[in-house]
């Protein structure tokens, strides 16, 4: 198994910042680049990155992505990173997913990318841009594991657990309320999470259909907050510093920005 993993944040905000950009995660396996989800505003995050961060990354490493679900923050990268190798397309993207999930991205893709610019006529395939790669749980992918299962979320959304070989990282990065689902990850030793602050009315709903009231993560013991990271936070959770959170948030921390958490 692995020798080194490092998590490398390109992102951290909830799908309406205007502070951060959206929650993005480059995991680094023994040199191994792989990505979690694909957001949108791809080329202004990593200029914005290669001035401000820790780690160089440019468009082209974006060999492997995992996928957690259809929600714009989270998936409209691709769009983008298949135009950036709209000529190129020889090398596909590998996309990790469950088959439905694959399928709806092309779903979704489709419209916009099946008419062909290269002018030999024909219709692109999802196979142009991308290395579809459906997924089960348990799955060896060389280097790690992967295991998953769906959070409380609309619509369907996959939290991950990679397993590197004596350390686990898990990755929650929109998930409601559910502490069966909270406690899934008891065997990690670093988790990414969402947080949600403020109201929990905000949406007109229950908030904790789609995101984890600070108030409700509290409940969970001690050494599960120490180990997990709060992902997908609203721009308010801290004025100056993610260090002092703008409410009290126990024994978590916020995740930051362009750093680097290593794993192993
Ligand atoms: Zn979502």
């Amino acid at each position: 198994m692995a020798d080194s993993v490092k998590l490398y944040t390109l992102g951290v905000g909830d799908a309406f910042t205007t502070r951060h950009f959206n929650t993005h995660v480059l995991m680094d396996i023994d040199g191994r680049e792989v990505f979690l989800d694909c957001p949108p505003y791809l080329p202004k995050m990593l200029a914005t990155n290669n001035r401000e961060g820790t780690r160089q990354v440019e468009h082209t490493q974006y060999r492997e992505i995992f996928i957690t679900h259809m929600h714009a923050d989270h998936v409209n990268g691709l769009e983008e990173l298949a135009y950036l190798q709209y000529y190129v397309t020889e090398n596909p993207i590998k996309l990790y997913a469950p088959q439905w999930l694959l399928s709806d991205i092309w779903s979704s893709l489709r419209p916009s990318l099946e008419e062909s610019a290269r002018g030999d006529g024909g219709l692109a395939n999802f196979d142009w841009f991308f290395d579809a790669q459906p997924i089960e749980p348990g799955m060896d992918l060389g280097g790690f594991t992967v295991d998953f299962t769906e959070t409380r979320h609309h619509p369907r959304c996959l939290q991950y657990k990679f397993d590197f070989g004596g350390v686990k990282f898990g990755y929650a990065p929109d998930a409601g309320v559910d502490k069966q689902k909270w406690a899934w990850f008891d065997d990690c030793d670093l988790v990414m999470h969402d947080a949600w602050f403020g109201p929990t009315d905000a949406l007109g709903a229950d908030i904790r259909n789609l995101h984890s009231p600070i108030e409700d993560l509290l409940s969970m013991p001690q050494d599960f907050q120490e180990k997990t990271l709060m992902v997908h936070y609203a721009d308010g959770a801290y004025d100056d510093d993610p260090d002092q959170p703008s409410e009290d948030i126990g024994h978590y921390r916020l995740a930051r920005q362009f750093h680097t958490y290593d794993l192993k």
